[in-house]
């Protein structure tokens, strides 16, 4: 038995079993990454679609998943690979990739546009030492680290991955504590320390994805950009809108125009607001 201390569940790991999140196990006593090298998606994708877009506008960057989520969000769009019963048997089924093979990979792509590597689809960092050895080796290559995370680990696990970072985006799911606790599963104070801590290291972008009646009233915009702002009025916010899936398909998709109103409120105090899936 041990206890993991990547994010705030602190999950205790009998030997063999798996935490919360399904990506860490415990081994000879001690927690370790099941899902190390563990390949669930790899595609060479445009930067905007991460999204980021302040960073190398117009490249292309080899975007790279593994399985498993320390969040347990009902509308998850990647559900197969994040938290469902399909996603832990397609793990015990995926082949390994060292990270001198995926920066390999990633070099031979530099001829069509890209710029290195970004670790998304699941939540990359509930196996951050895949992601540190993969990204010291990119650099080592003169290339980019790009890292898509809802933020929810200890600021000891983003101090040892962002020297090696060069631009991340980060969710805000929300605003309030119990939108995080009881529909995510997870702790939004986690989430705002690691925004807190990551804006001063790298380029940062934030996502808030909008759920019909969850978190989308204009005052709770409010709040989420005026904190924002509180870090710096430059860090981009991308507003975007929710389509059901997965556990959540007795919602409509989020309406566009309120989408538009959110952004507008949003503006009052950012510099730079866009819209998604609109
Ligand atoms: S990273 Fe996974 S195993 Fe570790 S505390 Fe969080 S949910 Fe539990």
């Amino acid at each position: 038995m041990a206890v993991c201390e990547v994010c705030f569940r602190h999950c205790d790991i009998e030997e063999g079993k798996f935490g919360f999140c399904k990506a860490r196990t415990c081994k000879d006593g001690k927690v370790v990454a099941y899902n190390y090298g563990l390949i669930s998606s790899l595609a060479l994708d445009p930067i905007e679609k991460k999204p980021l877009r302040r960073f190398y506008p117009g490249s292309n960057i080899i975007s790279v998943g593994s399985f498993g989520c320390n969040l347990h969000c009902p509308f998850c769009q990647n559900y197969e690979i994040s938290w469902s019963r399909e996603a832990e048997l397609m793990a015990r089924r995926a082949e390994r990739i060292s990270p001198e093979e995926l920066v390999m990979i990633a070099s031979r792509y530099k001829e069509k546009g890209n710029i290195g590597i970004a670790y998304t689809y699941n939540e990359p960092l509930i196996g951050y030492e895949f992601v540190r050895d993969c990204a010291k080796l990119v650099h080592e290559a003169g290339m980019k680290n790009v890292l898509v995370s809802n933020g929810m680990v200890e600021l000891k696990i983003l101090k040892e991955i962002i020297p090696y970072i060069d631009a991340m985006n980060i969710d805000l799911k929300g605003f309030t504590d119990e939108y995080y606790a009881k529909l995510l599963k997870g702790n939004r104070k986690q989430v705002m320390a690691f925004i807190e801590e990551a804006v001063k290291h790298c380029h940062v972008e934030l996502t808030n994805l909008i759920i019909p009646d969850e978190n989308d009233s204009e005052e709770e915009m409010r709040r989420l950009s005026g904190w924002i702002a509180s870090l710096d009025r430059s860090i981009p916010l991308h507003i975007s809108r929710f389509f059901p899936c997965f556990h959540m398909t007795d919602k409509d998709p989020t309406d566009v125009e309120h989408i538009y109103k959110l952004a507008e409120i949003a503006r009052e105090q950012l510099e730079f607001v866009y819209t998604g899936n609109c």
